[in-house]
């Protein structure tokens, strides 16, 4: 380990559930004494079918909001904090925070204000336990009155406050506007409170602990016990994230992106696996062509065909245009000589069918539109993509194999990926498929 460095670490809901599970993280940051900043999260479940802090504290808001009494939900989440500090025998006690809590509660001090304070707790109770500063991330994390993050006001604001600074806790998920209005990031955002943290100090690395040892080639529910990755760039991750492989808050790629700062994804019960590394970029050869396959089933497309087409400039415009003006933002848009056609998500386009069928037919006069739903995408990524030939070869054999019909193609020019539709019932064997070819098969 070399000396100086700084590492940021987060851990997640699961991580600190329990007094058993703050032990693992105390050991896991006492390890190694570069892990000098650490952002927790609120307690998460500590067994299937739990409650979250999280949810505890806006269930509570709401009955306050109604002006119900909201103290026996108050009491649950006492306990919650109650139980970790006895099974680390502490001294803290948390009544004071509690009454304050629960006056704010009472005054309307906000849903976003509540919801805080899960994270907030947690903090103080970890800062007790590690013996090192706590910061309230209120006084450092500075928010816009939208609700957006004030990114430039909290890098200053931030690295000053950390410049001096051995180790400490910066509780995750919320700040501050300047008048004091505590606001949250959406759901999981503790993830960028790590992120923003690890970009003011330029750390060498943001450590993030969560349930699971990184980032897997296919989703385990549909292969079993898949592969994990070892590397993988932010740009392979923006493509895997949106295709449904959720490990991390997509928000939190973009602060420490920037600085060049590698993200390592790690699972707090298994400190010993290395987890998946996020990279700007390597030259980690992948051990195989493809990184990962992620997809989302529930599609619809739009098929509009029109003699001559390809020479009506504008044609292209027109028809996206009828889109934009619904509100229905577009997935992808393979096209032919006399035909387009457009996917969308399935969910937002269904209430408004007619009006966007009525809407091209008055801007493109079309021969026909034909639609088709029920359609799964799904993504194969992978930055090895790029140096080897029959990678697109390798897919379709595959497919073929399997007898699946593949209803659509479109490889970006990056060569990063190649998007396959097929139907909804074909999803899970088409996934399984690619996975066999590329991964089972080299084992
Ligand atoms: N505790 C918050 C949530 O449950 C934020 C987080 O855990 O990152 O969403």
């Amino acid at each position: 380990m070399v000396e100086n460095m700084k590492k940021v670490v987060k851990f997640g809901g699961s991580s600190l559930a329990s007094a058993e599970q703050f032990r693992k993280v105390g050991e896991i940051i006492r390890s190694d004494k570069s892990r000098r900043y650490v952002v927790p999260s609120a307690p998460g479940k500590r067994y299937d079918g739990d409650t979250k802090v999280t949810d505890l504290l806006y269930q509570c808001y709401e009955l306050a909001e109604q002006e119900k009494d909201f103290s026996e939900v108050l009491e649950q989440i006492a306990a919650r904090y109650q139980e970790i500090i006895d099974g680390l025998e502490l001294k803290l006690s948390l009544q004071e925070e509690f009454a304050k809590i629960a006056e704010n509660f009472k005054q309307k001090a906000g849903k976003e204000y509540a919801a805080s304070r899960g994270e907030y707790l947690n903090g103080i109770v970890m800062a007790d336990y590690l013996g090192f500063s706590f910061i309230d991330a209120a006084s450092v994390i500075v928010f816009h009155k939208d609700g957006s993050l004030n990114t430039e006001r909290t890098r200053k604001v931030l690295s000053a406050r950390l410049v001096d600074e051995g180790y400490v806790v910066i509780p995750g998920f919320y700040g501050a506007q300047s008048d004091g209005t505590v606001r949250t990031f959406s759901r999981g955002g503790s993830d960028i409170t790590g992120s923003i943290v690890a970009q003011a100090v330029h750390a060498d690395i943001y450590e993030n602990w969560t349930d699971v040892s990184g980032f897997l080639i296919a989703d385990p529910r549909i292969i079993p016990d898949p592969e994990g990755i070892d590397y993988i760039t932010y740009k392979e991750l923006r493509e895997l994230s949106y295709m449904g492989a959720s490990v991390l808050h997509e928000d939190a790629i973009f602060p420490v992106r920037k600085e060049g700062i590698p993200i390592n994804i790690r699972n707090t019960n298994r400190p010993e696996d290395k987890g998946t590394m996020i990279v700007e970029s390597t030259c980690h050869r992948p051990k195989y062509t493809i990184t990962g396959i992620a997809g989302k089933k529930g599609f619809v497309s739009i098929t509009v065909d029109k003699d001559m087409m390809n020479s009506e400039i504008g044609f292209g415009r027109r028809v996206l245009e009828v889109f934009e003006r619904e509100g229905i933002s577009f997935e992808h848009m393979p096209s032919g000589i006399d035909t387009m056609t457009v996917f969308v998500h399935e969910d937002g386009f269904a209430q408004k069918e007619q009006r966007i069928l009525a809407g091209l037919h008055r801007v493109v006069n079309p021969d026909t539109i034909e639609l088709e739903n029920d359609l799964a995408l799904i993504a194969v990524v992978g930055r090895g993509m790029r140096a080897t030939r029959g990678t697109a070869g390798r897919i379709f054999s595959a497919l073929a194999h399997a007898r699946i019909n593949v209803k659509m193609i479109d490889q970006g020019s990056s060569e990063l990926n190649i998007i396959i539709g097929v139907k909804n019932e074909d999803f899970e064997a088409a996934v399984k498929a690619i996975y066999d070819i590329f991964v089972t098969v080299q084992l």
